[in-house]
C-alpha cells in the first residue's frame, strides 16, 4: 500500500511482473493475493507460460518444454491460499513408472517408487546394493530436509549468507558430486547412473553439481511424478485464471527493453514501441543475466554489473524436436531416458570441452501415453530432448540443425 497521510490518501503499491512463466505468473498470484498490491503481467510474446507454452499444430499439442511434475504441493498452495482448489482449474494425473531408462545395450531400468526398484536392483546387481539403496535413501531424507524445507526458501546474495549454512551443508555431505555421493551406497555403475541423473533435468552435470541434488529422489519417492491433464498448458492456463479471478491483468505481445530508475528507485518500465507503465514495484521472470544486463542501466548497479555476468557460467543448452505419429506405440513410456555408448565424457564434451560430439543421449517424451487427447485418435505426439553445448561454445545452429535433427531422430 501507498500512503501520502498529507493528502489523506492510500492506494495499492502497483507493481510490473515482466515475463509470464511458472516464475511470474506464482509471484503475480502471490502479491495480488495479499490485497496490497495491483499487479500487471507483461509478456512479450503472443502466448502466456514462457518455457511452458504449448505449440498446436494438425490436432496434436507438443508442450515445448516442462512436463514433469514433481512438487505438486508447490502449486496446490496457490490455489488454497486464496481459499480454492486446485482441482477445479487443472487435474493432475500419475505417471507410472517415473522414468524408463535405456542403457546402451538396450537393457533398461524403470525407475519408480522404491518398491519398484527394489526388486529390480536385486535383479540387476543382487542384495548388496539393494542394502545401499535403502541406506541412500535414509540419508536423502536430511538432505531433504535441510536443502528443500529451508534453504530452497533462502537468498543466497552473499558471501556470509553462504558460509553461514557451511556446516549443515558439510554434515549433508554436499562436499560430494551428485554422481559421487550415489557411488558411495551403490555398487552398479548402471545403477550409479540410474540414481544420479536428476541434476540434468535442471541442467546440471551430475559429476559435479553437489549432492544437495539428490533431494529430488525424495520428492519422487513421497510425492511421485505427475503430468497436468490437457499438457502442462492446462497448468498454466489454471494459474493465470486464478491471478485474472483475484483482479489481476496479463498483457502480451509487450515487450519490455528498459527498466526506468529515478534517483535508485525503480519507477517503471519502457517497452520496445516506447510505451511506458508506471509502477511502484518490478519483478523481473526474465532471466537474470538479460535483466541486470540490458533492461537496467549500469549506472544503477554496480554489485550485477556486465563483468560479473561475463564471468558467470551457464549451463548447457538444448535442441528439442517436436513430432507426431500416425500410429501409437503402447509398450513407450512417457517418459524415457535413452542413453548413448558413453556417459561421463559425453557429459563432459556437453559441459566442459563445449564439443557436440558424434553420440548422444536423449530424452524422448510421450504424453498420449497419459493423455491420449493431446494427439488425433491413434496417433501419438512427441518430443525428443538431447542435452547440448550451450551457446557461448559458437556451434552454427543455422548449419547443424538439420543434421542434428536428422541424426537424432533416426
Ligand atoms: C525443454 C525443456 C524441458 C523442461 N522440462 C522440465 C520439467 O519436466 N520439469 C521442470 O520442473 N522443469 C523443466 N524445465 C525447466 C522449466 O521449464 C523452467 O525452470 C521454468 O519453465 C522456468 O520458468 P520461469 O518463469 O523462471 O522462466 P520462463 O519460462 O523463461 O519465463 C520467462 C518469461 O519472461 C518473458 N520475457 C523475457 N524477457 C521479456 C521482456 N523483455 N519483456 C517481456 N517479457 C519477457 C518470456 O517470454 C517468458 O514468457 C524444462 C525446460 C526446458 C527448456
Amino acid at each position: 500500500m501507498i500512503t501520502d497521510k498529507n493528502k489523506n490518501w492510500t492506494r495499492k503499491s502497483k507493481v510490473i511482473i515482466i515475463g509470464s512463466g511458472f516464475g511470474g505468473l506464482s509471484a503475480a498470484i502471490r502479491l495480488q493475493a495479499t490485497g496490497e498490491y495491483q499487479v500487471t503481467i507483461l509478456e512479450k510474446l503472443e502466448q502466456i507460460g514462457g518455457r511452458a507454452r504449448v505449440f498446436k499444430k494438425n490436432g496434436f499439442s507438443f508442450d515445448a518444454g516442462p512436463t514433469v511434475i514433481t512438487a505438486p504441493f508447490i502449486f496446490e498452495e496457490l490455489f488454497t491460499l486464496n481459499n480454492r482448489r486446485i482441482e477445479d482449474y487443472v487435474q493432475f494425473l500419475p505417471v507410472q513408472p517415473y522414468y524408463r531408462i535405456y542403457f546402451d545395450d538396450r537393457t533398461f531400468f524403470d525407475y519408480a517408487h522404491p518398491d519398484e526398484n527394489i526388486p529390480q536392483i536385486e535383479q540387476l546387481s543382487g542384495s548388496e546394493d539393494v542394502y545401499g539403496y535403502k541406506r541412500m535413501l535414509e540419508a536423502v531424507e536430511p538432505i531433504f530436509e535441510k536443502g528443500f524445507k529451508e534453504l530452497s526458501f533462502q537468498p543466497f546474495d552473499s558471501f556470509w549468507s553462504m558460509i553461514k549454512v557451511a556446516p549443515s551443508l558439510m554434515r549433508l555431505q554436499s562436499y560430494r558430486s551428485n554422481y559421487n555421493f550415489v557411488s558411495k551406497y551403490i555398487k552398479n555403475e548402471k545403477l550409479r547412473i540410474v540414481f544420479s541423473f536428476h541434476p540434468l533435468l535442471i541442467g546440471g552435470n551430475p559429476f559435479s553439481v553437489p549432492s544437495i541434488y539428490s533431494l529430488i529422489q525424495f520428492l519422487e519417492k513421497e510425492y511421485g511424478i505427475w503430468f497436468a491433464k490437457g499438457g502442462t498448458t492446462a497448468l498454466v492456463h489454471g494459474l493465470a485464471k486464478l491471478f485474472l479471478e483475484l483482479g489481476g491483468e496479463i498483457i502480451t505481445n509487450e515487450e519490455i527493453t528498459k527498466i526506468e530508475v529515478e534517483k535508485k528507485k525503480v519507477i517503471g518500465v519502457r517497452t520496445k514501441d516506447g510505451k511506458f507503465y508506471a509502477s511502484d514495484i518490478v519483478v523481473s521472470n526474465a532471466d537474470p543475466a538479460f535483466t541486470y544486463t540490458k533492461l537496467i542501466d549500469a549506472k544503477w548497479r554496480k554489485k550485477n554489473n556486465d563483468k560479473r555476468y561475463r564471468k558467470t557460467k551457464y549451463s548447457m543448452s538444448l535442441v528439442v524436436i517436436y513430432f507426431g505419429t500416425k500410429k501409437q506405440y503402447p509398450d513407450m513410456k512417457h517418459h524415457t531416458i535413452i542413453l548413448g555408448p558413453r556417459y561421463k565424457e559425453l557429459l563432459t564434451d556437453i559441459f566442459k570441452n563445449k564439443a557436440l560430439s558424434e553420440d548422444f543421449s536423449s530424452y524422448l517424451h510421450v504424453p498420449t501415453r497419459t493423455d491420449p487427447d493431446l494427439a488425433p485418435k491413434g496417433h501419438e505426439a512427441f518430443y525428443i530432448l538431447v542435452p547440448v553445448p550451450h551457446q557461448d561454445s559458437g556451434i552454427d545452429w543455422e548449419q547443424m540443425a538439420e543434421p542434428f535433427k536428422w541424426r537424432s531422430t533416426r
